[in-house]
């Protein structure tokens, strides 16, 4: 039998061994490699893997990288100075500042201070609006890492009833958004949502963003339904990292699922990657002056 997974350490691998490669090439002619810089204020457990993750995959493939740890007593006028600084920096090619922020700072106004061509993460609202309007640019991690991963398994999704469960600025609306591109017929669903069964009865792919340990089981989904798990949920007692989805619960009943871990997450430091080579080749085009 086929397996049902849809492995994202797998598929990450490949592309990072194909972004090594690609840089090692690229740096004969740019005569340096892409750079990367981190921001992170919070000191979460979760910021604290992700980040070591990055760094990690970032001194895989050779890149450049600068990490800066600020005080949470930070002002915001700071971190903008910072960001201005890094924006004008030639051996810096991406920028990302590893959210949340601390309540005193505008997150928006910083996310809006980074220059598009230089947003990794695609949160920028140029970048959003163009992926809004059919011309992505620089596009968020985890919903393109997603895509990447559908088609690396050959997963035809046009003309699917697509759900999405969770409605944030980081995965929920652009995962919505890059199902749409793709042909989906794409519902967004979360809190406020009446009759969630209905909409999740309907599915044919679902993907779930809402950080809440194994909420969605075999009941709630119809036979072959394709389900993506972006959730991360710490489960202090076992000390373990579980989804948002009961993978037990839901296994007979899908045709694909990611497991977490090692599904999504991989996807989306991948995919931080990618984007950082594309800012460093220069494959899209923003006007400076944005
Ligand atoms: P968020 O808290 O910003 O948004 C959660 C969304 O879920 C909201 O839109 C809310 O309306 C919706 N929601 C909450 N409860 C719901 C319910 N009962 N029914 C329907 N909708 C509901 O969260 P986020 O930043 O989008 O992250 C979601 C999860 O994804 C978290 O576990 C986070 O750690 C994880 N995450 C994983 C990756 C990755 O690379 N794997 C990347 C980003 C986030």
């Amino acid at each position: 039998m086929l397996s049902k997974i849809l492995d994202g350490n797998k598929i990450s691998k490949k592309i990072i061994q194909k972004i090594k490669k690609e840089v090692k090439y690229e740096n004969r002619f740019r005569k340096r490699p892409p750079g990367l810089a981190v921001i992170w204020i919070n000191n979460n457990i979760s910021s604290k893997i992700y980040i070591k993750k990055k760094t990690i995959a970032c001194n895989a493939v050779g890149f450049y990288t600068e990490e800066w740890k600020l005080k949470s007593s930070i002002k915001e006028q700071d971190i903008l100075i910072l960001i201005k600084k890094l924006n004008n920096e030639e051996k810096i090619d991406g920028i990302l500042i590893q959210l949340p922020l601390p309540s005193h700072i505008n997150t928006q106004k910083v996310i809006e201070s980074i220059h598009p061509k230089k947003d990794v993460d695609g949160f920028h609202p140029y970048n959003i609006g163009c992926l809004c309007q059919k011309k992505p640019k620089l596009r968020p991690c985890t919903p393109k890492g997603i895509m990447t991963l559908f088609k690396e398994y050959h997963l035809s999704i046009q003309g699917l009833n697509a759900t999405v469960i969770g409605a944030s600025n980081i995965v929920g609306r652009p995962m919505a958004l890059e199902l749409l591109l793709s042909g989906c017929t794409t519902t967004i669903v979360h809190r406020f949502t009446k009759n969630l069964k209905q909409h999740l009865q309907n599915a044919d792919l679902i993907i779930i963003a809402i950080g809440k340990a194994n909420f969605l089981h075999n009941k709630n989904i119809k036979k072959g339904t394709i389900i993506v798990d972006v959730g991360i949920n710490r489960i202090e007692k076992t000390n373990t990292i579980v989804g948002d989805v009961d993978f037990e619960s839901v296994y007979s009943h899908v045709s694909y699922i990611t497991p977490v871990p090692g599904g999504v997450g991989p996807m989306t430091v991948a995919t931080l990657l990618q984007n950082t080579v594309a800012g460093y080749k220069k494959k899209y085009t923003y006007d400076e002056n944005i």
